[in-house]
C-alpha cells in the first residue's frame, strides 16, 4: 500500500526520533535559576505578556523534573558549584540557555576576580542569548532556537 493509501485509512507515517523529538519541543520545562537582573526579563517571559507556558513549557523549582536550565545573570565563583550540582540533578537529555551578557562571558565583570567569564566554563551551553538584560523577545528566540536544535537531534539512529 502507498503512503498515500496509509494516510486515507487513518495512518500517519513517521520516524521514532521526529516523534521522540516532537514530543521533547512540546515539553521542555526550565529549572528556575534566577542569579541577577536577567531574571527579571526571565520572569516577565513566563508572566502573562508572553506567556511561556503556550509553548508547553512550565518553570520547576527542582532540577530532577527539569530538563532546561536558563542561566539567567551573573554567576560568583563562589555560587559556580551550586550552578554545577543543580546541572548534575537534571536527567538527560538536558539542556543549557546561557541569558545575558554576565552568563555568556561575565559582561560588565568581566575582570572581576570574582565573577566566572563564562558559564560555559562551568556547564556546557547549547544556546547563548546576547544583550543585557536581553528582552523577552530575545529569549523567546532563543528558546525557538533550542526547540530547532532539539528537532535535530538523532536518539535512535546514533545508537
Ligand atoms: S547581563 Fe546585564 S542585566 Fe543581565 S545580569 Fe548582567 S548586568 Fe544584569
Amino acid at each position: 500500500m502507498s503512503i498515500e493509501g496509509l494516510m486515507q485509512e487513518g495512518f500517519v507515517t513517521t520516524s521514532l526520533d521526529k516523534l521522540i523529538n516532537w514530543a521533547r519541543t512540546g515539553s521542555v520545562w526550565p529549572v528556575t535559576f534566577g542569579l541577577a537582573c536577567c531574571a527579571i526579563e526571565m520572569i516577565h517571559t513566563g508572566a502573562a505578556r508572553y506567556d511561556i507556558d503556550r509553548f508547553g513549557m512550565l518553570f520547576r523549582a527542582t532540577p530532577r523534573q527539569s530538563d532546561l536550565m536558563i542561566v539567567a545573570g551573573t554567576l560568583t565563583n563562589k555560587m559556580a558549584p551550586a550552578l554545577r550540582k543543580v546541572y548534575d540533578q537534571i536527567p538527560e537529555p538536558r539542556w543549557v540557555i546561557s541569558m545575558g551578557s554576565c552568563a555568556n562571558g561575565g559582561g560588565y565583570y568581566h575582570y572581576a576576580y570574582s565573577v566566572v567569564r563564562g558559564v560555559d566554563r562551568i556547564v556546557p551551553v547549547d544556546i547563548y542569548v546576547p544583550g543585557c538584560p536581553p528582552t523577552p523577545e530575545a529569549l523567546l528566540y532563543g528558546i525557538i532556537q533550542l526547540k530547532n536544535k532539539i528537532r535535530r537531534t538523532s536518539t535512535i539512529a546514533r545508537r
